[in-house]
């Protein structure tokens, strides 16, 4: 459920998507918010101009939280972002221990938008030499 301060963080992320298509690169944008919609950080997609395939916003603003905030106030945070978070950008969101995410396009939508978008998944073979790779890491856990 949206709010009406919700949708005004919203409108700035959009914003922040005609600022990366603006700079030659895909149009997604999104920022951060602290629990008094204060934002806190800014990004915009660049995977083009930084010829970097993970530029995605949404992982630029959640690796800047996971750096720069303490955990408490991280988990105060809400990601405001034009195109709901790929896979990629889910998972660090919530490594970053943000509290929210509000996007404006879902995947869903994005892909009626741009079909055949998505990538197939890349194939996974394992586990293999458990006690060779339980050396390495239990030590750590221990
Ligand atoms: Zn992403």
């Amino acid at each position: 459920m949206t709010t009406p301060d919700d949708h005004t963080l919203l409108r700035q992320a959009i914003s922040l998507a005609a600022k990366a298509r603006a700079s030659g690169n895909p149009p997604f944008g999104s920022l951060l918010a602290g629990p008094d919609g204060t934002i806190l950080a800014e990004e915009h997609n660049s995977t083009l101009t930084d010829n970097d395939v993970t530029a995605h916003p949404e992982l630029k603003l959640a690796r800047w939280a996971a750096r720069e905030l303490d955990a408490q106030t991280a988990a105060g945070t809400t990601m405001y972002t034009s195109c709901q978070p790929c896979g990629m950008c889910e998972a660090v969101i919530q490594w970053a221990g943000l509290r929210r995410v509000v996007f404006a396009l879902s995947n869903e939508q994005l892909l009626d938008i741009r079909p055949g978008s998505s990538r197939p998944p890349v194939p996974q073979d394992g586990p293999a030499l458990l006690d060779e790779v339980r050396a390495a890491v239990e030590p750590y856990y221990r």
